[in-house]
């Protein structure tokens, strides 16, 4: 018999019946170290005080209203995004593959009202992940999200991960419009794109006419220690869907564009029920009051140094485990030699979180307030599950 819940997902044997900060607690009362925060969603931690707080205060006041009226913490919020970003406007979704699919479709209105219909094509690369709606298995392109569910929308071009002679190539195409690229690849197994490589995206858009489309769903929001991850490379996009940690938990995205870039979405082009919600959006803003803050960037900086170097001791020790740590800021990726998915579950023997990734590859996500001492504890846990691999009992 089908279980009542869609069995989409290959859950863990773990029920998680409450949080607080960097920890989670199981229904028979282990405590488990977080080290996956709802994949890339709880920046603050669990049950944060200031966002509990900016939740209820709106809770109390307002919950929903239509887009067919002005919404004030979704105002604040676009304001807010505006001053500490390239962009000049923000609509907002539910949630990342939301985010894709207005992403899509403003780059093609953006050249269908420019005189230039023909530029419908998208390039994306392998490896990537942009969610799972019809747009965002069609953009990923991989035949595990996409096998089964013909017919794929059309008008994605796919390329190697980071082949700049493939892409200077595919850009010259007349019918190519955009390019749609994560400048960390999460699922794909914590991939950063070499900042050359992105800086060489940026002219290519520039010499073609084509508009950059940045996917900062993960990466984004302080995680590698900016408060976008393009800002790395000193480039700027022309649209950026962002989700995950902007909510810190509460379903929130967001597509942030310059003005050229969203000129054709004028009023009735798009819309959303929920996205900008009042409840989401009031804590949103406070997610951006505190993690915009130089202070908590440099913080992420330093904490993931500190996780860094203590990763590097780890595969040192483990070389039958571990082959290398990368990623940047606390979007962290071990590449593993044992199977990753066997570390994973060690860990859930060891009351610790980790999230596979494609390329055998474990995530290491924390919330960005972890603390050092969570830090040594994570290491702790790691080395036993490690151990445990390579001694199985
Ligand atoms: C998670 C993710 C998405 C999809 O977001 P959802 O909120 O699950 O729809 C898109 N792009 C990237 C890079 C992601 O990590």
């Amino acid at each position: 018999m089908i279980p009542s819940v869609l069995p989409t997902y290959n859950r863990a044997p773990l029920n998680f019946v409450s949080g607080e900060g960097s920890w989670l607690v199981e229904a028979d009362g282990r405590r488990f170290l977080d080290l996956g925060a709802g994949i890339a969603v709880n920046v603050l931690g669990h049950a944060n005080p200031e966002l509990v707080e900016a939740l209820t205060k709106q809770a109390n006041t307002l919950w929903h209203v239509s887009n067919l009226y002005h919404i004030g913490p979704q105002q604040e919020l676009a304001d807010k995004l505006v001053e500490s970003t390239f962009a000049d406007t923000v609509f907002f979704t539910n949630s990342g593959t939301e985010a894709c699919e207005l992403a899509v479709k403003m780059a093609r209105k953006y050249h269908f009202d420019n005189g230039a219909p023909e530029r419908t094509e998208i390039i994306t690369f392998d490896g990537s992940f942009h969610g799972r709606s019809s747009a965002g298995i069609a953009a990923a392109g991989s035949e595990k999200m996409t096998a089964g569910f013909g017919p794929l929308l059309p008008g994605f071009v796919h390329l190697p991960f980071a082949d700049h002679d493939a892409l200077a190539e595919a850009a010259k195409s007349p019918s190519v419009g955009a390019i749609m690229v994560e400048p960390v690849q999460g699922e794909g197994g914590i991939r950063p794109l070499p900042d050359a490589d992105l800086k060489a995206m940026r002219d290519l858009c520039d010499a073609h006419g084509l508009l950059l489309i940045l996917d900062e769903v993960q990466c984004g929001v302080g995680r590698t220690g900016k408060l976008f991850a393009h800002e790395w490379a000193g480039i700027t996009p022309d649209i950026m869907m962002v989700a995950k940690g902007i909510g810190g938990g509460f379903s929130l995205g967001a597509v942030l564009a310059t003005e050229n870039a969203a000129k054709g979405m004028t009023a009735g082009t798009h819309g959303s029920t929920y996205g900008g919600n009042p409840l989401a959006c009031a804590v949103g803003c406070k997610v951006m009051d505190i993690v915009a803050e130089p202070a908590f960037i440099a913080e992420v900086n330093r904490k993931a140094g500190l996780f860094r170097q203590k990763l590097e001791g780890l595969i040192a020790s483990h070389p039958d485990v571990f082959e290398e740590v990368r990623g940047t800021g606390l979007m962290l990726g071990l590449k593993c030699k044992a199977v990753n998915t066997d570390i994973v579950t060690a860990g859930y023997a060891n009351n610790l979180l980790t999230v596979p990734a494609a390329d055998n590859v474990i995530r290491l996500l924390p919330p960005l307030n972890i603390t050092d001492a969570e830090i040594d504890e994570a290491l702790t846990r790691l080395e036993k599950a490690a151990t445990q691999i390579t001694q199985p009992a």
